[in-house]
C-alpha cells in the first residue's frame, strides 16, 4: 500500500472483476503499476508543494494547500481545488488529469518568471551601488587633481614676489575648495538618498527570504525559530511599552494512539489539520501561530491581558474539539490542552516559555482537555 491515503485502484472497472481477471498476471502487472505511478505523482506534488516559496500569485502556504489538494483529487478521487468537500471517491478516468498539469505548468512559469525578476533586481541593486563607488572615486579623482592644480598655483605664487598674485591665488583656491566641498556633500546627499532607496529594497528582498526559511514543512505554519524570533519581540515590546501578551502552549492528547491506531499518515493528516483549525481561529492580525515541535503548537497573542487570552484559548480548544479529519474510512477526532501564561515583567523569554509549559503540565494532569493559567510568579 502505498503511503498515500488512498484505495488500491484497479485497471478494470469492479463489475468486470472475475476470478479468471484478476489471476491475468498482465492485467495485476498493469494494476500495480498504475497504483505505483499514482504513489510516484503523488510523492512529486507533496513533496513540490511543501517546499515552495512565495510568488507574486501564490504564497507557499497556499501552494502547499492547493499541491494537497491536487494529490487528495488524482490519487483518492477528492474534491479538486475550488470543488465543494461533499465530492469524495470519484472514479479515476473522471479525475482532472487536465486541469493539474494546467496548474503545474503556469506555477512553474510563474516561479520561473519571479526569480528571473527577483535576480535582475539583487544584480541591479549591486550594479548601482558598484555605480555609486565608481562615481565616487572618478569625482574624488577630479576634485583631487582641481586642488592638486590650485596648490600648483599657490606654490607659484608664493615663490613670486607679487603680493597682488598671491592674493589673487590665494582668493582662487579658496573660492576652488569650496565650490567642490559644496559639490562633494550635494553628491553625497544624492548619492545616499539613491543607496539607501535600493538596500530599504534589498531589506525587503530578504526579508521575504527569511520568511521562507520560518515555515514548518509539514503543516506551513512558522517553525520553532520564527517562534523564538516573534517571542523576543513581544517581550520587548513588553519591556519598552508596557504592552502585555499571551504565550499558549497547546498539546494534542493522545497524539500517540493515533498514530498506533491509524498510522504515522493519518498522524501528519490530524496536524495539518490542527494547524488549518488554528490558524482559521486565530485571525486577529497580530496572533502568531507556530508548530513549536512534534504534536505541540505555539500561539502569541499580541497586546492581550491573561482575561482575553483565556476567552481565545477557549475558542481554540473548542475548534480542535469540534474537529473531524477524514482518513481513509475512519474519522478521526481530537482534542487538546492548553497552558496559558501572561508576560510578567524580569521574565525571560525561557522563563515565560516555561511558565506556560507548567500550565500545560497541570492542564495534562487536570484530566486533558482543557485550559490551565500559569500563576503569577511574583
Ligand atoms: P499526551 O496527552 O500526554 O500529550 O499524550 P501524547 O500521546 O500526545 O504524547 P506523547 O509525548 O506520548 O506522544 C507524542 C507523539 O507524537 C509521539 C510521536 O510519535 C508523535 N509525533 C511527533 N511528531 C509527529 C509528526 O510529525 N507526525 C506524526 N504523525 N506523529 C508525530
Ligand atoms: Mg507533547
Ligand atoms: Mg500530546
Amino acid at each position: 500500500m502505498g503511503w498515500w491515503n488512498r484505495k488500491r485502484e484497479s485497471s478494470a472497472p469492479a463489475e468486470e472483476a472475475s476470478p479468471a481477471v484478476s489471476s491475468d498476471a498482465p492485467s495485476e502487472a498493469l494494476s500495480e503499476g498504475l497504483n505505483a505511478a499514482l504513489d510516484t505523482l503523488g510523492v512529486l506534488l507533496l513533496e513540490y508543494g511543501r517546499n515552495g516559496f512565495d510568488t507574486d500569485e501564490m504564497t507557499a502556504r497556499q501552494l502547499h494547500i492547493r499541491c494537497e489538494q491536487w494529490a487528495r483529487h488524482l490519487l483518492s478521487g477528492g474534491p479538486k481545488p475550488g470543488e465543494e468537500a461533499a465530492k469524495q471517491g470519484l472514479p479515476i478516468h473522471q479525475r482532472d488529469w487536465r486541469g493539474v498539469c494546467q496548474f503545474f505548468v503556469a506555477h512553474r512559469r510563474e516561479e520561473c518568471r519571479y526569480i528571473n525578476r527577483s535576480s535582475v533586481d539583487l544584480r541591479q541593486s549591486l550594479w548601482t551601488l558598484i555605480q555609486v563607488l565608481d562615481a565616487t572615486v572618478a569625482q574624488d579623482e577630479e576634485a583631487d587633481q582641481l586642488v592638486q592644480a590650485e596648490l600648483e598655483q599657490l606654490k607659484r605664487a608664493a615663490e613670486s614676489d607679487s603680493a597682488e598674485s598671491i592674493r589673487r591665488a590665494v582668493i582662487s583656491a579658496v573660492s576652488a575648495i569650496g565650490r567642490i566641498a559644496l559639490e562633494r556633500r550635494l553628491q553625497q546627499r544624492e548619492q545616499m538618498q539613491g543607496l539607501h532607496s535600493r538596500l530599504r529594497e534589498l531589506g525587503e528582498q530578504l526579508e521575504v527570504a527569511r520568511q521562507e526559511s520560518a515555515l514548518d514543512p509539514l503543516t506551513g505554519l512558522y517553525n520553532r525559530r520564527a517562534f523564538d524570533d516573534r517571542l523576543a519581540q513581544a517581550l520587548t515590546m513588553h519591556r519598552v511599552f508596557g504592552q502585555s501578551a499571551c504565550l499558549l502552549m497547546i498539546d494534542l492528547d493522545h497524539f500517540k494512539q493515533v498514530n498506533d491506531t491509524y498510522g504515522h499518515v493519518a498522524g501528519d493528516e490530524v496536524l495539518r489539520s490542527v494547524a488549518d483549525c488554528l490558524t482559521r481561529t486565530c485571525r486577529v492580525k497580530n496572533d502568531f501561530v507556530a508548530r513549536f515541535g512534534g504534536e505541540e503548537f505555539a500561539v502569541i497573542l499580541w497586546n492581550t491581558s491573561l482575561k482575553r487570552g483565556v476567552v481565545s484559548a477557549e475558542r481554540i480548544l473548542d475548534s480542535i474539539r469540534g474537529l473531524r479529519v477524514a482518513y481513509e474510512a475512519h474519522t478521526i477526532a481530537i482534542t487538546a490542552s492548553i497552558g496559558i501564561a501572561e508576560v510578567q515583567s524580569g521574565d525571560t523569554t525561557t522563563r515565560w516559555v516555561e511558565r506556560a509549559d507548567r500550565a500545560l503540565y497541570d492542564a495534562k494532569a487536570s484530566g486533558r482537555n482543557c485550559i490551565c493559567e500559569a500563576p503569577s510568579p511574583y
